[in-house]
C-alpha cells in the first residue's frame, strides 16, 4: 500500500476500516480525559466491556447453584472447557482435540517437557533462539538439570550474525542440521518477545523431523496474532498464554496444543491429575491413570471456572471480529503504516534516530514493531507516556509498539508517530 503521511490519510483508512468501531467494545485507560493510544497489546491486552458480566454470570451460577454448576445449566463447569477449545483451535490452526485450555504458560511448558523433553546418552540437546524470553530460559535449565545434565552441554542458542538482529531461517536450520543426532528438542517462540521476528515455523518442525528431533513452539507472542497452521505443520507441542493479543486478563489461563500423531503414544510421560483422566470414568475415582485422549488428557488440576469465562468473553470478541484473518488483514496495513512513519521521521531528520529491528516483511513478523532509539531512549519512552502513548521498555534502548487490529486505528498510530517526532526533536541531538 502507498502510505501518506497525514492526518487525512490515516482518517480515511478509518473510515475504510471494517474494524473501526470495534475498539468500543473495549476498556481503555484516559489520559487527560481522553482514550490513552495503547500500544501495548503484546504485554497485556486492554479488557473487553464484556468481561465483567461473564465473569458475573459464573460468580452467579456460583451463588445460585453453588457445587451443582458443575453439573447443571446450559454450560455447566465441567463442560466450559469446550466452549475454548472450537475457538482456539480456529485460531492456532489445530482439531479441536488438540488443544487444551489449563494452568498458566510457563507451568505447561514445564508438563509438555515432562513429555517431549525425555534425553539419552546419545539425544540430549534442546536447541533455542539467543535471547528467548527469560522463563523459558530457566524453564529450560532447569530441566535440562532435572535431568542431571548440564545446561552449557545440552542448550544450544541459535544467535543473529554479527551486525543482525534477527535470526536467518537458514542458519536455525543449519544449526539444527548440524547437532541433528545429538537433538532431542528444538524449543523456540513463535514470535520472538524482543524483536517481533516471526519464526517460519514449518521450516524450523522440519528440519527438527529430520534431525530426529521434536518441536516445541512458545506462542505467547503468537497466539491471536498471527494465523498458524500448527496441526499442518506437524508441530509436536505448543503452549501459549492469553493475556497478551487474545485479552484474556492478567495471568489468565493458558493453552496448549498436542499434535495428534501423539495422543496414543504411551511412551510419552507426563504428570497426571485427574482432570487429565477420561471424563467418562473420572468420577468413579479408580486407582491407576488413564488419560482422556487427546491434548485434554495433559489436564491436572480442575477448570479454573473465573478465569476461562473472561478468555471465553475475549474470546467471543476474535469471532465477533470475524476471526484471525480479517484481524491480521488490518494489523499487516496498520503495523506497516506505524512502520513507513517511523522511517519519515528518520528521512526527515535525516539519521536513523530510530532503528526498527523487527523484519521489513509481514510474513516474518506481527503486530509489534521493536524500536532501537539511538539517543536519549528512556526520555523519548517517557516522552510518549506523558503525552498518553503507550508502548512498553525494554532495556537497555528498545522501545516496542504494537498496533492491535481490534482497538487500535489508523489515527491512533498517526497520532503516536506525531509524539515520536516532536520527541524527536526534543531529545535526539
Ligand atoms: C509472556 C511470556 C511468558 C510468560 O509466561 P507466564 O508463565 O505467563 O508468566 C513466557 N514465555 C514467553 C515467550 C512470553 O512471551
Amino acid at each position: 500500500m502507498d502510505y501518506q503521511n497525514t492526518q487525512e490519510f490515516a482518517l480515511a483508512l478509518d473510515e475504510q476500516d471494517t474494524l473501526n468501531k470495534f475498539s468500543e467494545e473495549f476498556l481503555t485507560p484516559q489520559h487527560n480525559g481522553k482514550d490513552i493510544i495503547y500500544l501495548c497489546g503484546n504485554s497485556l491486552g486492554l479488557q473487553p466491556k464484556v468481561a465483567k458480566q461473564y465473569l458475573q454470570d459464573q460468580l452467579n451460577a456460583w451463588e445460585d447453584n453453588a457445587v451443582e454448576s458443575w453439573f447443571v445449566g446450559k454450560t455447566s463447569w465441567l463442560n466450559y472447557h469446550e466452549q475454548l477449545t472450537g475457538p482456539l483451535a480456529a485460531i492456532v490452526g489445530a482439531k479441536n482435540t488438540e488443544v487444551s485450555v489449563m494452568n498458566s504458560l510457563t507451568v505447561n511448558l514445564h508438563l509438555l517437557m515432562v513429555s517431549f523433553y525425555k534425553p539419552n546418552n546419545n539425544r540430549f540437546k534442546i536447541i533455542m533462539e539467543a535471547g528467548a524470553f527469560p522463563s523459558d530460559q530457566y524453564a529450560v535449565e532447569s530441566q535440562v538439570k532435572f535431568h542431571g545434565l548440564d545446561p552449557a552441554d545440552a542448550v544450544i542458542e541459535v544467535a543473529p550474525r554479527p551486525g543482525e538482529a534477527t535470526l536467518r531461517t537458514e542458519d536455525i536450520i543449519q544449526a539444527i542440521a548440524k547437532n541433528g543426532d545429538e537433538l532431542a528438542l528444538v524449543l523456540f517462540s513463535g514470535i520472538n518477545y524482543y524483536t517481533g521476528q516471526f519464526f517460519d515455523i514449518a521450516a524450523i518442525t522440519r528440519a527438527a523431523h529430520e534431525a530426529g528431533a521434536y518441536a516445541g513452539f512458545d506462542l505467547a507472542h503468537a497466539a491471536g496474532n498471527v494465523p498458524m497452521q500448527l496441526h499442518t505443520w506437524g508441530v509436536d507441542f505448543a503452549c501459549w498464554c492469553s493475556y497478551k493479543y487474545m485479552n484474556s486478563g492478567p495471568g489468565g489461563i493458558s493453552g496448549i496444543f498436542v499434535h495428534e500423531k501423539h495422543f496414543n503414544d504411551d511412551k510419552l510421560d507426563r504428570f497426571a491429575g485427574w482432570w487429565g483422566y477420561r471424563h467418562d470414568k473420572r468420577f468413579l475415582m479408580a486407582p491407576g491413570f488413564e488419560p482422556e485422549a487427546g491434548a485434554q488428557g495433559w489436564n491436572v488440576s480442575t477448570s479454573p471456572i473465573l478465569l476461562m469465562a473472561l478468555h471465553k468473553a475475549a474470546l467471543d470478541l476474535f469471532e465477533k471480529a470475524g476471526g484471525l484473518p480479517v484481524m491480521r488483514a488490518k494489523s499487516e496495513q496498520l503495523t506497516g503504516y506505524l512502520e513507513f512513519l517511523i522511517e519519515k521521521i528518520n528521512a526527515q531528520k535525516g539519521s536513523e534516530l530510530f532503528k526498527i529491528i523487527t523484519p521489513k516483511d509481514y510474513a516474518a513478523r506481527g503486530c509489534q514493531l521493536s524500536v532501537i532509539c539511538k539517543t536519549n531512549a528512556k526520555a523519548i519512552f517517557n516522552f510518549l507516556a506523558e503525552n498518553g502513548v503507550i508502548g512498553d521498555w525494554r532495556e537497555p534502548d528498545v522501545i516496542r509498539m504494537s498496533p492491535v487490529p481490534l482497538y487500535n486505528s489508523f489515527k491512533q498510530v498517526f497520532d503516536a508517530a506525531t509524539a515520536l517526532s516532536i520527541a524527536a526533536g526534543k531529545f535526539c541531538f
